[in-house]
């Protein structure tokens, strides 16, 4: 059996852990940084708890990726570079076929943001795995969701809807051919956070929040942070091609209103486009515009041809039924 000091050295504590911006990392009562000078320092915690936020049974290497995605989305978010991450575990068992594939996948995604893990706390209970992040943004150049204005350009990037598809398809309520679910499904289980774009939007763009629990949701959060209200097309938000072959009020409720999609939704002024095109192939993540800040208040769905368009249809009912 694996004591708790054995389990953090075998499992999460590295040698490069004190390189660059990390004085000292795991191993003493805490951590130390070096923050960069005249910088500001964006720290955000996410936790997930079996049978809330995954199964039992889910896959350790997407989960590992998983909870640290989650994390790095918030800074992404944020405009934030990452610097470093924590790591509180509850477990029921010190398992190593379990906490292998774990520290696995978190540790592929943390290497290729550059995000070092310096230190943690764990125990005994029910699986919960919660990560704080630290990252840096220049001061005025961060992405509040205060800070959108009358007159911008509302951008999403990515796709959206996919993790929404493969949780209908998984539950039966809709049919996918094993091509279109191979294509959906990892956006699920294994998503892409948004960080290069996100650090190249800071200083550009103006508000911006990521997707988590579908866009309609949270772009309101932006919406009464900034004192202002949104028009979008319904039919311009991008949705990949397995969710593109699909009927248009599932497509749209989908797109609109499925979790889990880990994009940015950020906001921009119009003499901002080019920069915020090029910010995109800088980042190769594409960008597509789907809307405008105004200062009425409140959520305006239009469709393509401008007729305002209602999430509450008989159609998507079927599929908001939890
Ligand atoms: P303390 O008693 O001060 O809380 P611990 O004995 O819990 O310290 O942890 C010892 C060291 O291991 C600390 O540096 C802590 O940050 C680190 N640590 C504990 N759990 C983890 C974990 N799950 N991942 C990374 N580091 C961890
Ligand atoms: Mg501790």
């Amino acid at each position: 059996m694996l004591s708790e000091f054995d389990l953090i050295a075998r499992f999460f504590a590295r040698p490069q852990e004190t390189a660059g911006q990390v004085a000292l990392g795991i191993g003493d009562d805490c951590a130390l940084l070096r923050p960069t000078t005249g910088t500001q320092l964006a720290i955000s915690t996410d936790m997930l708890v079996e049978s809330r936020h995954f199964f039992a049974d889910a896959d350790p290497f997407d989960l590992g990726h998983k909870c640290l995605a989650v994390n790095l989305s918030d800074l992404a978010a944020m405009g934030a570079r990452p610097v470093a991450f924590t790591l509180a575990l509850s477990l029921p068992d010190a398992n190593p076929e379990w906490l292998a594939p774990f520290a696995q996948g978190m540790f592929a995604l943390a290497d290729a943001n550059r995000c070092a893990l310096i230190g943690g706390d764990t125990t005994k209970g029910p699986r919960t795995i919660s990560i704080t992040v630290f990252g840096e943004v220049a001061p005025h150049a961060s992405l509040r969701r205060d800070a959108a204005r009358v007159g911008d350009d509302i951008w999403v990037s990515g796709n959206l809807g996919d993790a929404r598809l493969t949780l209908a398809a998984l539950r039966k309520e809709i049919d996918l051919s094993e091509e279109d679910l191979a294509q959906s499904a990892p956006r699920m289980h294994r998503p892409a956070p948004r960080n290069a774009l996100g650090q190249a939007l800071a200083g550009v763009a103006h508000a911006a929040i990521d997707v988590s629990d579908g866009l309609a949701g949270d772009i309101k959060h932006v919406l009464q942070r900034s004192q202002c209200g949104a028009r979008l097309n319904v039919d311009a938000l991008p949705v990949g091609g397995a969710l593109a072959k699909q009927v248009q009020a599932l497509r749209r409720a989908f797109a609109l209103t499925g979790g889990d999609d880990y994009e940015l939704c950020f906001t921009a002024a119009p003499a901002q486009r080019e920069r915020i095109l090029a910010a995109a192939a800088a980042a190769a993540t594409p960008v597509t515009r789907v809307g405008t800040i105004e200062s009425d208040p409140g959520l305006r769905l239009v469709d393509e041809h401008g007729a305002l368009y209602t999430l509450d249809g008989a159609s998507f009912d079927h599929f908001l039924a939890p």
